[in-house]
């Protein structure tokens, strides 16, 4: 069954080890903010850090693992229709929207979202990490090390599947930040399969 996580919004959820997410841009051009705690242990997170350095490389598609602090294999991503992800930058929140964009009454951003999805499953707010973030598209400059936020490169019905290889608690959102979405906030579809049985 497919789920919808409406425009600024997010959901949590427990994802048994082996099955699989499909992470599904429903119109395209829309970020996803994607964050995993193992469900036996909340202090066991994603790791940008030691994703990136493993893969030495800061774009990740099909066939990358994504690891833990722990350097366990949290996801395996197997399958990419967009190719284009950010695992850089931290969830979008009230302090992006007032730093960057100058807002004196800030949204809670992909943060907030978040933390309140999570909140059920005991993740309190200083455990978020820096999330994987779906369709995100954040081209550097190889000789500065600058880079800038773009539109997705993520069109109409474009998807990211991963497989679990740990009991997870996945937080994932509708990202709430107008320049990581092309300048309109849209909705975020996703599927849980059980997938090939062990
Ligand atoms: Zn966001």
């Amino acid at each position: 069954m497919v789920e919808t996580i409406p425009p600024r919004s997010g959901a949590g959820f427990r994802l048994p080890k082996g099955a699989e997410l499909t992470v599904i841009d429903p119109q395209g051009c829309q970020v996803s903010d994607l964050l995993a705690f193992n469900a036996d242990d909340l202090r066991e997170v994603i790791s940008s850090g030691r994703t990136l350095d493993y893969a030495s490389r800061l774009y990740l598609t099909t066939g990358d693992p994504l690891y833990s602090n722990r350097s366990n294999v949290m996801l395996s991503i197997l399958e990419d229709t967009v190719g284009r992800h950010d695992f850089l930058l931290t969830p979008c929140s009230k302090d992006t929207f007032r730093i960057i964009y100058g807002d004196t009454d800030p949204h809670r951003g992909c943060f907030g979202n978040l933390a309140a999805a999570l909140q059920p499953y005991g993740v309190e707010p200083d455990m978020i990490p820096t999330a994987f973030n779906c369709f995100m598209n954040v081209p550097i400059d190889g000789a500065t090390g600058t880079f800038t936020v773009e539109p997705p490169l993520s069109k109409a019905g474009d998807f990211i599947r991963f497989r679990a290889e740990m009991d997870l608690v996945i937080g994932l959102t509708a990202c709430s930040a107008l320049q990581s979405n092309g300048g309109s906030f849209k909705p975020i579809q996703y599927r849980i399969d059980a997938g090939p049985a062990a």
